[in-house]
């Protein structure tokens, strides 16, 4: 047999498994039940499908590239993304496919170098050992659940992801909590496919954030390019803005210029307090979003929104909500609403609350929630001020066990994913702490700068800066993995990092 015939031959191979995947045979077998459901249209529908099977191909593909060869490592994964002129990190997004439907089992191997006195160690990549934990593939196909796993083992954040991408609109998220209708669902598995909480490529993340080709042990805050301090120079924001009022002002100035048409956020409803998810089309429209929100919000739910279809959008949400957005962006499936999101604006986040819980933090501290003007988290205590002027406050020590259960296993306080990701920590009271961590964000961040919405000074020279932020940072990373370990303990479900 010639090369050329051997190639055609593993290429026919790739593709009758990827075409003898559950994910790709479900979409095929219910195109009338999604054309009938008016989320995607024909075309829509086609470059999904095709898209996901392009996905599929490419992971069985590297399952065979393993299976040729005795000895699989790092230099493995580059040949392979040389061959498919495909970036490393891509590459190593498709073997955390593979890890997590048990096809490979991955070691990865470190250097350590001892630090001096209280530092950690830091860790250098050394290399991967990739071994192949089955042989024969045709038995093995995953069947893929619907998010319901999800929801009922307690893991889900409810970003709302995946009830905006459901081809059969059969999923809903209401006060944070998912409900799937059985009868309408088609196991298709694309809302187990975007979910941050069934597995997450976390080392990749960053490396896609990085744009490298490189492993690296990333600090607690993540990837980024550049840190501030910065506020905003508009006065209606700065009157009513929680901190510096930054996302406010990057909002603000996407819309103005046009370079985007509608932002997604989060405003209070007629509920006090229980915010609720907005399309954002003008400066009154930003206004009505000011202040954080301790109650989860499903923000990304909308993205399936008929006023949304090719248009810009920029999203600004929690860090399990930009991981939702970046994990989909790196599989790259061709779901019309996300190829959308231009910007993703991603806030600092420690924990969230049901509204029921809120309500008993309030309780707690003797204030009737329509009375609270604001609500803070700040050196370890959480604080509400009245419309009277009062100021109340309760270690967060004593109300921990009322934030929702999946947040305990959160390990991003900064929204690693976001193109810019915006806090409180680190800063002093009234300016924002800012993170660079992208092209994109850097090139919007100079542009506040340069049309003079902001003031900004480097974090370098601010206290309490970022090593206040990179300590309270890595004590979340340390208590998602102590939670974490004691749900394997129990044989409760954990999210796949
Ligand atoms: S609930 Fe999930 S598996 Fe079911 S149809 Fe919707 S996206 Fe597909
Ligand atoms: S974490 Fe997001 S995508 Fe996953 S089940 Fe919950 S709402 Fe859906
Ligand atoms: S703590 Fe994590 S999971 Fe919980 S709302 Fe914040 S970002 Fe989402």
């Amino acid at each position: 047999m010639s090369s050329e015939e051997s190639l055609s031959w593993e290429f026919l191979k790739d593709v009758a498994d990827a075409l003898d995947s559950y994910r790709i045979r479900a979409l095929i077998d219910a195109k009338q039940d999604i054309l009938d459901t008016g989320i995607y249209d024909e075309s829509q529908y086609e470059a999904i499908l095709l898209q996901m099977f392009d996905q599929e191909r490419l992971k069985y593909s590297l399952f065979n590239f393993f299976s040729n060869s005795s000895n699989n490592n790092f230099n493995t994964i580059k040949e392979f993304s040389t061959q498919n002129s495909i970036e490393v990190y891509h590459t190593l997004s498709l073997l955390d496919l593979l890890k997590n439907e048990k096809l490979v089992s991955v070691e990865e191997l470190y250097d350590k170098i001892k630090s001096h006195e209280d530092d950690p160690d830091t860790l250098i990549f050394k290399d991967l050992s990739i071994s192949i934990t089955k042989e024969d593939i045709s038995n093995l196909k995953p069947i893929y659940e619907p998010v319901k796993v999800i929801f009922d083992s307690k893991n889900c954040s409810g970003c709302g992801l995946c009830a905006s991408i459901c081809p059969v609109n059969c999923l809903h998220i209401y006060n944070g909590f998912g409900k799937i209708d059985e009868d309408k669902c088609i196991r298709c598995g694309l809302c187990y496919f975007v979910c941050p909480r069934t597995y997450l490529p976390v080392k990749v993340i960053n490396m896609a954030q990085e744009n490298t080709p490189e492993i690296k042990d990333y600090s607690n805050v993540g990837h980024f390019l550049e840190a501030y301090s910065a506020r905003t120079k508009i006065k209606e924001i700065s009157e009513i803005c929680q901190d510096g009022g930054i996302s406010s002002t990057c909002l603000h100035y996407l819309l103005e210029k046009n370079k985007i048409d509608f932002a997604l956020g989060a405003k209070m409803s007629n509920t006090l307090w229980r915010p609720e998810p907005i399309l954002l089309k003008n400066k009154e429209d930003i206004l009505s979003t000011a202040g954080t929100k301790y109650v989860n919000n499903p923000n990304l739910q909308l993205l399936n929104q008929n006023e949304l279809k090719n248009k810009k959008i920029a999203v600004v949400g929690v860090p399990c909500q930009m991981q939702a957005i970046l994990k989909s962006e790196i599989y790259d499936i061709g779901l019309p609403s996300l190829n959308n999101i231009i910007y993703k604006i991603g806030i600092f986040c420690m924990e969230s609350f049901s509204y029921e819980s809120l309500l008993k933090i309030c309780e707690k501290l003797n204030v009737d929630v329509n009375d609270a003007k604001k609500m803070d988290i700040n050196k370890g205590k959480f604080f509400v001020y009245t419309k009277n002027g009062d100021e109340l406050n309760v270690p967060i020590k004593e109300i921990s066990h009322l934030a929702r259960e999946d947040c305990e296993m959160c390990y991003d306080l900064t929204s690693e994913s976001a193109d810019i990701s915006i806090g409180s920590i680190g800063s002093p009271s009234g300016w924002n702490t800012v993170l660079i961590r992208t092209e994109k964000g850097k090139i919007l961040y100079n542009d506040l700068i340069s049309n003079n919405l902001i003031e900004s000074k480097p974090l370098e020279g601010v206290k309490p800066g970022l090593p206040l932020l990179q300590r309270i940072a890595g004590s979340k990373k340390n208590n998602c993995k102590k939670h974490i370990n004691s749900r394997l303990e129990e044989n409760k479900r954990v999210p796949n990092y």
